[in-house]
């Protein structure tokens, strides 16, 4: 059990930045998210693709804007429970809340900031009956250790970006080179940036990998050192022919699908899967609980980045009221306020 002022659920761009705020009012914080890195859908969705309006910085990629966050904040070393849901909250007789997460992890917190984007992510998945018992050992919804299908057989299915960068990765030379590599689709138009398109196409070309436009509808397995794995995926073509595709292992990349989760059961006001948030505090309807990001809905509501961050800079003076109901909040500025160089570590 962790006994904290605030914790923070969430860690994409607005859950970071919400910490920074936190951090400059000197409230303790903790952060989950059920990714496995911070980001939220700069990393998961768009790492390598350009941003234009952050104020003040004329162009960053998702992953540099999460880098920087992660750098800003860096101060206040607040520690990020990554790889785990926040499942439950209830409010305990003393006012703060009791939080738990999917990994059994429990807080004890006076304050809670939502900030959970569209939700959890998830793979969508490929539904095969009784295909789900080989996940992790043969079946793949996301690459950790790239190195761990060097020399295999591995047969990606999926169409987009991360479909393709995965089967080239494994088809062209490197340490992580696979024995083979068949990427399934089921059309022969991918949704792909044209290089990585191009790349694939080239590949081929070269006998590097090979291409099938079908469906995954069945597979083949075997028990081996008393777990079963996977050999075979098989695939039904365009002409409706079943072709068998032996394997090592199966990745695939269908996209992911934001699941909003256990947030609906928390007894939140909310509209349209968002949080109704009012916008001076940007507090749901349960005072300690606030609201920022995507996740929150109130009149003229953009979802913008920088949208997320105005609004977790006053959801945290707005939180400081609760944490400290003593103590008045003054607005400092970070360029004067030695009490803020000395938080930050900078300055004399
Ligand atoms: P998210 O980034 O969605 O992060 C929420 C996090 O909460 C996720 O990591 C999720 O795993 C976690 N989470 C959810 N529920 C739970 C739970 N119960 N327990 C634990 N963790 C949970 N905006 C701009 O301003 N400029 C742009 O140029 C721009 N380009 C974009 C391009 C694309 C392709 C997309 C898809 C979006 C773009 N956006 C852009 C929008 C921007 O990405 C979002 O506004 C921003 O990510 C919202 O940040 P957030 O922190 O509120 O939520």
């Amino acid at each position: 059990m962790i006994e904290t002022d605030a914790v923070v659920v969430g860690a994409g761009p607005v859950g970071l930045f919400q910490v920074f705020q936190l951090g400059l009012l000197e409230i303790r914080t903790q952060v989950v998210d059920s990714l496995p890195y911070p980001g939220g859908q700069c990393i998961e969705l768009y790492p390598d693709k350009p941003i234009y309006d952050i104020p003040g910085v004329p162009c960053c990629t998702g992953r540099q804007l999460v880098a920087n966050l992660l750098r800003q904040l860096e101060p206040f070393a607040p520690t990020i429970h990554l790889n785990q849901l926040v499942s439950a909250v209830e409010k305990q007789a003393d006012g703060r809340f009791l939080l738990a997460t999917s990994s059994g992890q429990q807080f004890l917190t006076k304050t809670i900031i939502i900030a959970a984007g569209v939700g959890g992510f998830q793979a969508r998945r490929l539904n095969l009956e009784g295909l789900d018992r080989f996940d992790g050992s043969s079946l793949f919804y996301r690459v950790e250790q790239a190195a761990s299908f060097a020399g295999k057989n591995v047969v990606i299915v999926g169409g987009d970006d991360t479909a393709l960068q995965w089967a080239s990765h494994f088809a062209v030379a490197g340490p992580d080179k696979a024995k083979s590599v068949t990427l399934i689709h089921r059309r022969d138009v991918f949704q792909a940036t044209p290089e990585r398109v191009a790349k694939i196409h080239a590949l081929r070309d070269a006998g590097a990998l090979r291409l099938m436009v079908g469906q995954v509808t069945g597979f083949e397995a075997k028990n081996e050192q008393q777990s079963d794995k996977l050999t075979a995926a098989v695939v039904t073509d365009v002409d409706g022919q079943l072709q068998t595709v032996r394997l090592d292992a199966l990745m695939v990349f269908f996209g992911l699908s934001p699941k909003l989760g256990p947030i609906a059961s928390w007894g939140l006001d909310m509209e349209r899967k968002q949080l109704r948030v009012d916008t001076e505090k940007f507090s749901t309807n349960v005072s300690g609980i606030f609201a920022v990001g995507d996740i929150n809905t109130y009149p003229g509501k953009k979802k913008l980045i920088l949208s997320g961050f105005h609004e977790s800079a006053l959801a945290a003076y707005a939180a400081a009221e609760i944490v400290f109901p003593d103590r008045k909040t003054l607005l400092q500025y970070t360029t004067t306020s030695p009490r803020l160089h000395q938080l930050l570590g900078v300055g004399g």
